[in-house]
């Protein structure tokens, strides 16, 4: 009974701190994606908030967390990072706690990534198809919502309302893990991010978002649904190049950066373009490595590869964010972006660019007159 009791008390005094270490010694499950995050949230109050943002299909939380330097000054800008949209693709949830973890527990490291910036990390999208994934059907790629005809599931990268539903025929099949889903944001999954995006937008502070995916080894920016580049497109390619150079300096891994348009031709509905499209003056996905010793895992790289993989994710994810923080110091102005509501057609590149410039000049009038005249 006494060694029962101490063991009780061990664990009761261990556990606590030891859950903040992150374990990369195998792929963690929803609750220990949960588990970690909360873990974070009690142990460092003052630099994080994890809220409980949203449910998916199956009831799974949907959790995102807020890491700050903890200062509390008003007015920063804000880094949106999700993973795990697509839930066959194992590493990237890995690869966001990895990068909660550097801006969280290491965080003396990498306070210049927070001094200016806040940033949202979704860790796992995509619960439900994660869970299915991990238990049931490894390959499966998308939600767990009936679609009828004893089919399932929908693509939440095409489920975003821009260009809704164009590109192939697959993206119309409800036996597709294409499907683009009954109509736009018909999944609660692709709510959450839109509402996310849409609330650092209205509030002035989203700049970059970041989708993490493996495992083709790219980054890609806007657009995916239209071949004419945006209107700063230099600026996105410039970004992108500088993140890949680096992951190849430090570890020899080559990752391309080019405009998602030309990797594959037009496709609609991703959280890319959405993003862009409502208001976030950067927007990336980055395709992670999915290679060991010269083999491609693709999507399931074994557990001893878990460290390696996610270590040189965020190189990539460190050095974009250097440039994102470096490009829009807190006296840049963001041009806002006119909402285009209840439709799914997209913008074409030149109606887009028209209303960049008119937000631009609106941006730029209300800050004449909060500055010069007031
Ligand atoms: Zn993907």
């Amino acid at each position: 009974m006494p060694a029962l009791c101490a063991i009780v008390l061990l664990v009761s005094c261990v556990a606590p701190a030891a859950l903040t270490e992150l374990y990369l010694s195998d792929y963690y499950t929803y609750e220990g994606v949960m588990d970690y995050l909360d873990s974070l949230a009690k142990q460092y109050p003052q630099r994080v908030l994890v809220k409980d943002a949203g449910r998916s299909y199956e009831r799974r939380m949907l959790k995102t967390i807020t890491i700050t330097n903890g200062d509390r000054l008003p007015g920063k800008r804000t880094i949106f990072m999700d993973a795990a949209l697509h839930s066959r693709e194992w590493m990237t949830p890995m690869a966001a706690l990895y990068a909660i973890q550097e801006l969280v527990v290491n965080f003396k490291q990498n306070s210049d990534l927070l001094r200016n910036f806040n940033w949202i990390v979704l860790p796992l999208g995509n619960p439900d198809g994660y869970e299915y994934s991990r238990n049931s059907d490894r390959w499966w790629r998308n939600t767990r919502s009936p679609n009828g005809a004893e089919c399932y599931g929908t693509n939440l990268n095409r489920n975003f309302d821009v260009a809704w539903g164009q590109g192939y025929a697959e993206l119309a099949d409800p036996c597709s893990e294409s499907y683009a889903g009954s109509e736009a944001f018909s999944e609660a999954e692709a709510r959450l991010v839109r509402d996310t995006m849409h609330e650092l937008v209205d509030n002035g502070s989203g700049v970059m978002y970041l989708s993490l995916h493996t495992a083709n080894r790219s980054m890609f920016y806007p657009w995916v649904h239209d071949s004419t580049p945006t209107s700063n497109h230099l600026e996105m390619q410039e970004i992108a190049r500088y993140a890949t150079n680096r992951i190849y300096a430090e570890t020899s891994t080559v990752i391309k950066s080019l405009q998602a348009f030309y990797y594959g031709g037009e496709m609609g509905g991703t959280s890319l373009d959405y993003a862009f499209k409502v208001g976030f003056p950067l927007s990336f996905v980055f395709e992670m490595s999915g290679l060991a010793h010269g083999l491609e895992y693709k999507f399931f790289p074994p557990p001893t590869e878990i460290h390696r993989l996610a270590a040189e994710s965020w190189v990539g994810i460190r050095a974009l964010a250097e440039k994102a923080i470096e490009k829009y110091p807190p006296g840049r102005l963001i041009p806002r972006v006119p909402r285009v509501t209840a439709s799914n057609k997209a913008p074409s590149s030149r109606d887009y660019n028209v209303l960049v410039l008119r937000g631009l000049l609106s941006t730029l009038l209300a800050y004449v007159a909060q500055h010069l005249i007031g």
